[in-house]
């Protein structure tokens, strides 16, 4: 078949299934629209952002938008196995940023009063001692206090890929692989399909859920979406014994360093600020020695960590200008966004699938703030400022 052959028709085509893609086509399905194809290039979901995130999800933001995708994503994934029907992988560990100096903690504390005023109930501002509690192997005597939001804490983000999609096809949701969306089809100022490798799929609304991908993508329809992709890496360690059995995800605001609990080890992770862009995410071996020494700064007994590089990986963030998500309508009518959500994507799945459903069904959505996140406010000078991205 010809990239020009009709592959089928739909009321929604989805490019991308990764995370978002597959909760946008869950959230479509739960509304009652089940005619959606979604069309991924690979030969099997979860090879793109998904499957090399570290999985965290977290209330703690600093702005009103992403407090609020959070609150909504965190409660979904709590009840993910009784909405969905699988499982999530969710792990209420919190998160816990530790302050050592006095501008961090002035941070925290607005933060904190910001979400508590927004419904995080359980977030707390914590005190040296407090971190020490909660994290006895972190090095103390620098530390001013801290913050700890109980239900932050990670899932398990293939999962999640995967029960959406399962649960979404169930209700005669069609997935499309290996099926590489080359050109969105524009008529006048309307989409009508998206060709692939597979063919076109015929389709009043087009999602763009390409993750880091999606720039050139939009360009075929002479849309701008201003997303571009920027590597981070992890390492695995091998099993430790030497944290709590309920270790919260970790940041040291002074480093960026964080980590958290993978299986019986841990999870190391250091966002470079002179990271280049850099299309292919291969995982650079002299990462290795960047992350463990931030590490052994504060926590000391990581001395004793073993590692093998040959286990770190690397991934693409989709970065925004802003470093917040682009949801919603695209100067193409039926073209929507759902893309650049800075290395927040996988937090902010479920309440992504809910705006983009609701605005395609409804024409807008009630339940969560999406104008915040038009892709207009690049052009209106409306851009959003997130302090602390990881
Ligand atoms: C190292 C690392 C750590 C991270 N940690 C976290 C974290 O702790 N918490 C968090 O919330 N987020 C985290 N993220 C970010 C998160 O992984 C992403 O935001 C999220 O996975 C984005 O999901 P997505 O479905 O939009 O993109 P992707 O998972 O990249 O999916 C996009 C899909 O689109 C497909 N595709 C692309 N172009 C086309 C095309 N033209 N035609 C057809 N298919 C196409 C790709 O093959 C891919 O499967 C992390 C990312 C990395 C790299």
């Amino acid at each position: 078949m010809s990239t020009h052959d009709l592959l089928t028709t739909a009321d929604v085509a989805i490019v991308g299934g990764g995370i978002v893609g597959a909760s946008i086509a869950w959230h479509l399905a739960q509304r009652g629209v089940t005619n959606v194809v979604i069309l991924e290039r690979e030969s099997h979901q979860g090879l793109g952002s998904t499957g090399r995130s570290m999985g965290g999800v977290r209330a703690q933001f600093g702005t009103e938008p992403n407090i609020r995708m959070s609150l909504y994503s965190i409660a979904q994934y709590r009840d993910f196995e009784q909405v969905v029907g699988e499982p999530s992988g969710y792990k209420p560990h919190g998160y816990l940023f530790i302050a050592s100096s006095a501008a961090h903690f002035a941070h925290l504390a607005a933060n904190v009063a910001h979400q508590q005023s927004l419904g995080v109930d359980n977030v707390r501002l914590l005190t040296a001692d407090d971190v020490g509690a909660l994290a006895p192997m972190v090095r103390l005597d620098d530390v001013v206090g801290g913050s700890y939001c109980p239900t932050d804490g990670f899932v398990d983000p293939y999962s999640v890929m995967n029960g959406y999609t399962a649960a979404a096809l169930r209700a005669g949701v069609r997935i499309v692989k290996n099926a590489e969306a080359t050109r969105l089809l524009v008529e006048g100022n309307r989409i009508t399909g998206v060709a692939s490798t597979r063919g076109v799929v015929s389709a009043p609304n087009v999602v763009m859920a390409a993750g880091p991908w999606v720039a050139p993508l939009a360009t075929t329809a002479g849309v701008t979406v201003p997303v571009s992709p920027l590597r981070r890496m992890l390492l695995p360690t091998e099993p430790f014994g030497g944290i709590p059995e309920r270790c919260p995800m970790v940041i040291d605001m002074a480093t960026g360093f964080h980590f958290r609990p993978e299986g019986r080890g841990l999870l190391l992770a250091w966002n470079d600020p002179d990271e280049a862009p850099c299309r292919e995410p291969v995982f650079d071996p002299a990462f290795v020695e960047k992350v463990l020494l931030r590490a052994l700064e504060r926590v000391p007994s990581f001395i004793d960590l073993a590692v093998n590089p040959k286990r770190g990986w690397g991934g693409l963030y989709e970065m925004s200008p802003d470093k917040h998500g682009i949801l919603g309508p695209t100067p193409v009518e039926g073209l929507w966004c759902a893309n650049g959500f800075s290395g927040h994507g996988v937090m902010h799945s479920p309440a992504t699938g809910r705006v983009v459903s609701d605005l395609i069904v409804d024409g807008r959505c009630d339940v969560l703030p999406w104008q915040p996140f038009a892709l207009a406010r690049f052009e209106a000078g409306e851009l959003l400022h997130e302090p602390a991205v990881l």
